[in-house]
């Protein structure tokens, strides 16, 4: 299948019209290596999860522009792993980008997520993992706000929980969660 006529089939597929990103971009590629590792069988997985969360965590599913729970949520707080509870995002680095899922600028601690180079659909992506469990979250692309970074973390949000906390609570939690300490 020609590259075009596989990124045709997958904008039919799923709604989404994100552009691509160049294969040049930095790619971690290694599952990181941490103590707290959550690792289950398909079989626990499947158990652990809602059918929707299994889909995007465990076979790299994308759930459809504008349908998602946190898209469009403007509430403040923390968004974690659906698949085992690590803080992936703050609401802080939250923004709209028009592509109707859940877009951040950053993760909320670096090294909560890991990013491997994705080659389906006749595309080049990357593509954001969770550090802990592994869970497929989305792709990350290099269109985003330019005062910021640059990057568009776009995460499904059946691959999210959220807490909320307000004002001075949220600048608290995140502090907390950036100097390692639980
Ligand atoms: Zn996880």
């Amino acid at each position: 299948m020609r590259p075009w006529i596989g990124f045709a089939l997958f904008v039919v597929g799923v709604g989404c019209a994100v552009p691509l990103i160049s294969s040049a971009q930095q790619t971690d590629g290694v599952s990181p290596k941490r103590a707290d590792k959550v690792v289950l069988t398909d079989a626990e997985w499947k158990k652990k999860l809602t059918p929707a969360q299994y889909k995007i965590l465990r076979t790299n599913g994308t759930e459809a522009a504008f349908c998602g729970r946190f898209h469009d949520s403007k509430k403040t707080g923390v968004y974690s792993c659906a698949g085992c509870d690590l803080p992936l995002f703050a609401s802080n680095a939250k923004f709209d980008s028009g592509t109707g899922w859940p877009s951040f600028f950053q993760p909320v601690v670096k090294g909560n997520t890991w990013k491997k180079a994705d080659r389906s659909f006749g595309m080049v992506r990357e593509e954001v993992n969770c550090s802990r469990c592994d869970g497929h979250l989305g792709h990350v692309f290099n269109d985003g706000p330019s005062d910021k970074g640059g990057l568009r973390f776009c995460i499904n949000s059946d691959g999210l929980t959220f807490k909320e906390f307000k004002g001075a609570k949220l600048t608290a939690e995140i502090k907390r969660l950036q100097s390692g300490k639980s």
